[in-house]
Formats: C-alpha cells, sequence, structure tokens
C-alpha cells in the first residue's frame, strides 16, 4: 500500500482516486471545491464504440485520421478497446446516460463515421458524470482536500516526494510515494475561451518546473462555435451534427465551399473557416442556425444550451446564433506513456494535463472524457506494479515567469497569445509574442499572482513550440508554411487581430 496524492477533482482525478482508494491511502486535493474544472461543462458527450454498427477498429481509424499522423496507435487502441467497458462501469456506477428504446442514445460529432457518442441530460454529459463520480467518491475511503492549490511538486534525485500546498491555513507540505497530476487544461492562455476560470495550465507548469518534459503544447483546439458574448459559453458540435448550418453575415452557408463534410469537418478546419469569414466581415460573428433541427427537438436534446440561449435573449429556435471559435481544449501536456507515467519517478498525469498523445495533432469530439477515464484507471492500476520505471532524476528549472521585466496582467497574456498565437500563425506573430513574453515577469504570494505566472510560463512554452513546428498540422496552423488552405492564405496579420468579437 502507497500514499497517493492526487491533484485534481474533474472526471480524471475522480476516476483515479475511486480506483487507486480500493487498494492505497489515497489524499485528493484540489484548488477549489469538487464541482469544479471542465468536466461539469462537457456537453456533447463521451465517445464509444458501443453499438453493432461500430467497431473498436472503426473508432482507432477516425482518431488517428483526426490526429493528423501525429497519434500514437498503441495509445489510441488503448483508449478505443478500454473506453467501452470503463464507460460500462460509469453506466454501473449511475451516471443517467440518455437511451432511446431501452438502448444508449448515440449522437453524431464531426469526423466520427458513426453515430458513437453516448449523452445525459441531452447535453449535460459532463455535469451527470462529475457528479455521480463526487457522490461515489464521498462514499470511498478517500481523504480530500478542497480549497488546496498546488504551488509546486516536491521532487529529488529519487522521483518526487510529495507537493507543497497552499491551502485555507496557508502552506503546506504532503508526503507521498506518488503524485498523480489530474489538474485539467490551461484555456485561460487565450483571451477567448470555453474553459472555466480554473483551467490555467498549474499541472503543466509545475511538472515543467520538476524537469518533467512537456510535448506538443502547439496544439490547441479552437472550438468553432461559442456564442459571441462574454465568457464564450459553449455550443456543442453535437448540434451541427444533427443539423445546423453556419451561415455568413449575409445568410450564406459557407462550410461546403471550404471542406466536402461541410459543417461537419474537423473542429480545426470549421474554425478557422469561421475566422476567415469573420474577418472578411470586419470582425462581425457568424451564425449558427439551428432552425432545420426542429423546435421540439432542439429544445429536448439540448436544453441546457437552451436556457443559457434564452438567458442571453436569444431564442433559437426562432432565430440563428451570432458565434465565434474560441480555445478549448490543449492537445499537448505532460508527457506520459500509456500508463500515465511521466519521466520522473512516481509522477503520473492523466487527462487534460496530459499529454499521452491520443489526439496527435486534433482531438476527435468527445474523445477527452474518455481519455481522462481510461488513462487514469490505468495510472491507478499501475500502482499496485509500479516496478522498472525508467526516469531520470527530477530537477529544477529556473523560475522562468519571475525572470524579465515589467509585472505582466493576466490579461496582457491573454490579449497577446490570441492575437499572435491562436488560430492563425505566422513567424512574424509568433516572434513578436515570444517577445512580449519574455520582457514580462509574473509571481506573488496569492493563487491568482501563483495562475498567472503558470499561464507565463506556459505561454512561453507554448509559443516557442509554434514556432519551432514551421509547418501546418492539425490544430497548427502556420499561415507562413505555404501549405494554407484557400480560406487560410486570405489571413494576413492585420485580419488575424480582426478576429476577436467579443
Ligand atoms: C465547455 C466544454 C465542453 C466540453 N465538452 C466535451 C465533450 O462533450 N466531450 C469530451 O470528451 N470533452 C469535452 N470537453 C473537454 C473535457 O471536458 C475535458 O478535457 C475534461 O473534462 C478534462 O478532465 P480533467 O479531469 O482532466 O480536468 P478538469 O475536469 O478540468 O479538472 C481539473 C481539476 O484540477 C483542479 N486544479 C487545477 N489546478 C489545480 C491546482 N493548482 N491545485 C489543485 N487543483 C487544481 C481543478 O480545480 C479541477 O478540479 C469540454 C470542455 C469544455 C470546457
Amino acid at each position: 500500500m502507497s500514499d497517493l496524492v492526487i491533484v485534481g477533482s474533474g472526471i480524471a482525478g475522480l476516476t483515479a482516486a475511486l480506483r487507486a482508494g480500493r487498494r492505497h491511502r489515497v489524499t485528493l486535493v484540489t484548488k477549489g471545491p469538487l464541482l469544479d474544472g471542465s468536466t461539469r461543462y462537457a456537453q456533447g458527450g463521451i465517445a464509444a464504440a458501443m453499438s453493432p454498427d461500430d467497431s473498436v477498429e472503426a473508432h482507432i481509424r477516425d482518431t488517428l485520421r483526426a490526429g493528423a499522423g501525429l497519434g500514437d496507435p498503441a495509445a489510441v487502441a488503448a483508449l478505443c478497446a478500454e473506453g467501452p467497458s470503463l464507460v460500462g462501469e460509469l453506466v454501473e456506477l449511475g451516471v443517467p446516460f440518455d437511451r432511446e428504446d431501452g438502448e444508449l442514445a448515440r449522437g453524431h460529432e464531426a469526423a466520427h463515421s458513426v453515430r458513437r457518442v453516448i449523452h445525459a441530460g441531452g447535453d449535460a454529459t459532463g455535469l451527470a458524470i462529475h457528479t455521480t463520480l463526487i457522490t461515489a467518491l464521498r462514499a470511498a475511503p478517500v481523504r480530500i482536500l478542497e480549497h488546496a492549490f498546488l504551488d509546486d511538486l516536491v521532487a529529488d534525485g529519487g522521483g518526487v516526494r510529495g507537493v507543497r500546498l497552499l491551502g485555507p491555513n496557508g502552506a503546506e507540505v504532503l508526503s507521498a510515494d506518488a503524485v498523480l497530476l489530474a489538474t485539467g487544461g490551461a484555456g485561460q492562455l487565450y483571451r477567448h475561451t470555453t474553459n472555466p476560470p480554473c483551467a490555467t495550465g498549474d499541472g503543466m507548469a509545475a511538472a515543467a518546473r520538476a524537469g518533467a518534459r512537456l510535448r506538443d503544447l502547439e496544439f490547441i483546439q479552437f472550438h468553432p462555435t461559442a456564442l459571441a458574448a462574454p465568457g464564450s459559453p459553449l455550443i456543442s458540435e453535437a448540434v451541427r451534427g444533427d443539423g445546423a448550418r453556419l451561415l455568413d453575415a449575409d445568410g450564406r452557408r459557407f462550410m461546403p465551399d471550404a471542406h466536402p463534410d461541410a459543417e461537419l469537418a474537423p473542429r480545426d478546419v470549421v474554425a478557422r473557416a469561421i475566422a476567415a469569414v469573420m474577418a472578411r466581415q470586419d470582425g462581425a460573428p457568424v451564425y449558427l442556425d439551428a432552425r432545420p433541427i426542429g423546435a421540439d427537438r432542439l429544445v429536448r436534446r439540448f436544453p441546457s444550451i437552451t436556457r443559457m440561449l434564452l438567458a442571453h435573449g436569444i431564442d433559437w429556435t426562432a432565430e440563428p446564433v451570432p458565434v465565434t471559435p474560441a480555445a478549448h481544449y490543449v492537445m499537448g501536456g505532460v508527457a506520459t506513456d500509456v500508463r500515465g507515467r511521466t519521466g520522473i519517478r512516481g509522477l503520473y498525469a492523466v487527462g487534460e494535463v496530459a499529454c499521452t498523445r491520443v489526439h496527435g495533432a486534433n482531438r476527435l469530439a468527445s474523445n477527452s472524457l474518455l481519455e481522462a477515464l481510461v488513462f487514469s484507471a490505468r495510472a491507478a492500476d499501475d500502482l499496485d506494479t509500479a516496478v522498472g520505471w525508467r526516469a531520470r532524476p527530477a530537477g529544477r528549472l529556473p523560475e522562468a515567469a519571475a525572470d524579465g521585466g515589467e509585472r505582466v496582467a493576466r490579461e496582457q497574456i491573454q490579449k497577446v497569445m490570441w492575437n499572435g498565437v491562436g488560430l492563425y500563425r505566422d513567424r512574424e506573430g509568433l516572434e513578436r509574442a515570444q517577445e512580449l513574453l519574455t520582457g514580462w515577469r509574473a509571481g506573488g504570494a496569492s493563487v491568482a499572482d501563483r495562475e498567472t505566472a503558470n499561464l507565463l510560463q506556459l505561454a512561453r512554452l507554448v509559443t516557442a513550440a509554434a514556432l519551432a513546428r514551421r509547418t501546418s498540422r492539425g490544430a497548427h496552423f502556420r499561415v507562413d508554411a505555404g501549405n494554407a488552405e484557400g480560406f487560410g492564405r486570405v489571413l494576413t496579420g492585420a485580419a488575424r487581430t480582426a478576429v476577436p468579437a467579443c
């Protein structure tokens, strides 16, 4: 039996805690309340090949194709093969997935060759999963520490030794035989994001400071359809899967000209096409017309989105909805193997903080909840037999974010990342962003200060990765690479800055 500290209470942290808690002494630490993180906001659902007209092989094919040649076949095979039984465990745990004629109902999302996205509460899948897992956790033999912020990892030449926390009673060190990072993504790097405020990349930054390798950070997925309003609330891809159309400001459909799959083209293609049209329209949003779906089905299938839009004064059964792309998901992260092991002995990373390479250069819709589920279970099981870990000693990078000159505000980082390291990238814009980010410093005693320092550290790493990859691949699009699509070429540096609409 080992002492394990799990950091984060989304689907990844909760799954790992429930599983590891059966055999180890587990403490789960999270910086807000348990019900914080991206998981609760997931709308579309969770992809798993669970019906007779589907197969694990087809799911593998679709995932690798979306990843633009950078997906790791072994990791993808584990994801798709082990997903169905773990989704089955969620059903047994009591997640109220939607059903049709007694069978699990299945939605369709971009780049899936069949309907395979399982959902709950129509468009409230994440909330249903998150609340069910929290209920199970409260009954499990796991110590829970809410409002405790992971400030840093404690590590030495032998590997990870624990975590340093900032909690309600100040700084505290928790010792552990192993630490599992499940701290989620870093959407707050960008001015427009669908992610909640807690997505500040703390786990990635702490892992980098301890000497773990981060990879594929240039691959940031921008969701095509967030409401063009403050907070960029998401409008699920499943709405387009059900038949919604994208229209320009003149009411013309533009996706059929951009890609043979039109509105169901891969996410990055749709997001860039929208950005290009917005640039041509001087930054005005495009519109998502969901009326072809029919009012009854819209309200029944997407009750949460319907409520959210009504709160913004929009009745989407009667009018098109103004939308804009927004940063949504980080494909890169802390490099792990297929057991969730990082390069530092005893340090695991699972869920959005990790880079297992299942997503390659672009994530297939609804594969991230599945990734968190599969690899957190694998990491928890690995604890029982964690031998032969080939790891280098932990090191300590200089406090990168503390160097530099002018003290930076979070909003400045977000603006630079959106304009220079966003949907369309070129050397000039990236170098300008790098220069600004290098000239800034961040730091301080509060949790908010620490988060800003993490964002600055990560922004520099994302920008360096984007500069280093000189060709376009998946979600990383270099306008100056010479392989831009038709609608990409029209964007110049000036047009890039016209993209933000809200
Ligand atoms: C609006 C939206 C819709 C989405 N829809 C879907 C979908 O339909 N299907 C799908 O597959 N994926 C979807 N995604 C992506 C998916 O929700 C996430 O990738 C997934 O939930 C990540 O789970 P996680 O457990 O890794 O992280 P999270 O759920 O983000 O949890 C991270 C946890 O770590 C904690 N934490 C962070 N930093 C610290 C720190 N320093 N100290 C202590 N605790 C910390 C947070 O408080 C939180 O509890 C969506 C994402 C968003 C934002």
